[in-house]
């Protein structure tokens, strides 16, 4: 169980982007995709959450068929994307963009219980909840962007170039946060152009060039590869 992805083909208008795209996050998992500028790696991320609509092959998720459904009841299946550049709601408070991340929730305490588990994890968001979340730090902003998605409580967390925009400290906190997430039982998938972030942190990664998977394997193998090591982490 987990996630599926067979012979996926994406892309916008007549344009296609990803070519017959096969990976898969099992059930705990912890996947990067990586690869240069225009791989495809967003339309990849786009594609699982709908936003993308795919023109073939399948992406299913816990037996479930995610072609087959609209964007917005692809959340009910406990999917949550952090969205390349944020896109965090800067007018709103921090505590209004973490509550508009648990829409879906009905329950009044499980939402309380959530908040508090996301200010564990980001206790500057705690100390800044009501400020207006434009005026944030970038590295803030991401918290605020992850910390939303995590109020879906989502079995399998998508983050699409997390480390965007941050300094180097700031990358590796965000990393120590979400490998705290993964610890804590839930999937993740990440796209990065920040290869060597990523592959530290990730189990399993795929290479991404083109709109094609070119190369897979633990994070460990493909930080040994010497193709890798060439064109990616620049050793
Ligand atoms: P980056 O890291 O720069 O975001 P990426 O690997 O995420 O790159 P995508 O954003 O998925 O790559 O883009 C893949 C290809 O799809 C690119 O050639 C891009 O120009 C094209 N593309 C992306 N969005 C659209 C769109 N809305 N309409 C047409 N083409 C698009």
């Amino acid at each position: 169980m987990g996630l599926e992805i067979t012979d996926l083909q994406s892309g916008y208008g007549n344009i296609e982007v990803l070519h017959k795209i096969s990976l898969a996050v099992d059930d705990g998992d912890y996947v990067a995709v990586v690869g240069a500028n225009g791989a495809g790696k967003t339309t990849l991320l786009k594609s699982i959450s709908g936003t993308v609509r795919a023109k073939g092959g399948s992406i299913v998720f816990n037996g479930n068929d995610l072609l087959a459904r609209p964007a917005h009841k692809v959340p009910q299946l406990l999917i949550a994307h952090v969205p390349e550049g944020r896109q965090i709601f800067p007018e709103l408070s921090v505590y209004d963009n973490l509550m508009a991340g648990a829409w879906l929730v009905k329950d009044k305490d499980q939402r309380a219980q959530t908040l508090g588990e996301v200010y564990d994890l980001f206790p500057r968001l705690k100390e800044r909840s009501g400020q207006m979340a434009g005026t944030l730090s970038g590295g803030e902003q991401q918290m605020v962007a992850v910390g939303r998605a995590l109020m879906l409580r989502p079995k399998l967390i998508m983050l699409d170039e997390p480390s965007q925009g941050l300094a180097p400290k700031l990358v590796t906190e965000m990393y120590q946060q979400l490998a705290e997430v993964h610890g804590l039982g839930t999937s993740v998938l990440l796209v990065e152009q920040n290869t060597t972030a990523a592959l530290k942190y990730a189990k399993r990664a795929y290479v991404m060039e083109q709109g094609r998977i070119t190369m897979s394997g633990s994070s460990e193998e493909l930080r040994g590869s010497e193709e890798i090591r060439k064109a990616y982490l620049g050793i």
